[in-house]
């Protein structure tokens, strides 16, 4: 394994006391909800490094194979749909909460892939077996631009076993569900409450349960709860963990 830590000047003039070395690649898995897409965009901010959340190029397919028609119950169609776009992601921003810009054959559809419809139909995409070995190639070829906190399922098991500094983030199934209320409601749409925590207990069990990849805490994860954190003390929480990461000797 190549270990290129990048090396953090906490002021100008720098000796080698004042360095910080932060882990290269930062590999974030949890539960949907558990606010580690959130979270992790904050750090990244903080810290100035790239933000992948591997959840969007599943949501993509899923948009996609709504938007074409293809039968998401027929596996075959759905992998061919997989191979025949090409996505990428940029960390451009625009002013409509978005983490970083998702691109389907050069189409932004960012806006798209938080609907309701692909929230319904997204863990089913990702279930399919050919679906993940295509998107696994793409995930690695991002991961290598370095300086990147990537957050998913299986990050820090499949896609980059051997990331600097894994973390596992999550909450309770009745603190994720109000979170995710909170969001649809602060964004103007509507919410219920009892239909947002079924859903994102269904994920979870399709998630948890499938054969390929499934949400999984690596065993060199750290586990962070946020179930009784604030978001500004998860945060804070998260970048004390980075800060306080060493390479090994
Ligand atoms: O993280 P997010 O909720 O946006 O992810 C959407 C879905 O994509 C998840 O419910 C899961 O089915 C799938 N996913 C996955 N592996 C990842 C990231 C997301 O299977 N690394």
């Amino acid at each position: 394994m190549v270990y290129s830590w990048r090396v953090f000047a906490l002021n100008p003039d720098t000796t080698a006391e004042t360095q910080l070395v932060l882990p290269n690649t930062i590999a974030v898995d949890g539960p949907a909800g558990s606010g580690k897409s959130t979270v992790s965009f904050a750090v990244a901010q903080r810290i100035g490094y790239l933000f992948f959340d591997t959840g969007a190029f599943y949501r993509a397919i899923a948009l996609l194979a709504l938007e074409q028609h293809v039968d998401m119950n027929n596996p075959d169609e759905v992998v061919a749909l997989a191979q025949r776009v090409n996505l990428d992601m940029t960390p451009d921003l625009k002013n409509d909460g978005r983490q970083c810009t998702i691109l389907a054959d050069g189409r932004d559809i960012t806006p798209h892939i938080h609907d309701p419809e692909v929230d319904a139909h997204v863990s089913v995409v990702a279930a399919i077996p050919g679906v993940r070995r295509t998107l696994l190639d793409v995930q690695r070829a991002i991961a290598q631009r370095g300086q990147i906190i990537m957050a998913g399922r299986d990050i820090g098991t499949i896609v980059l076993p051997d990331a600097d500094l894994k973390l596992f983030i999550d909450a309770s199934l009745e603190q994720r569900a109000r979170r995710r209320y909170q969001q649809r409601l602060d964004k103007g749409e509507p919410a219920d409450l009892a239909s947002i925590r079924e859903g994102l207990q269904a994920r979870d069990t399709l998630d948890s349960g499938r054969a390929v990849a499934p949400l999984l805490r690596a065993p060199d994860a750290i586990y962070v709860d946020t179930s009784d954190l604030t978001l500004e003390q998860s945060v804070e929480a998260v970048y004390r963990l980075i800060m306080e990461w060493r390479p090994p000797r």
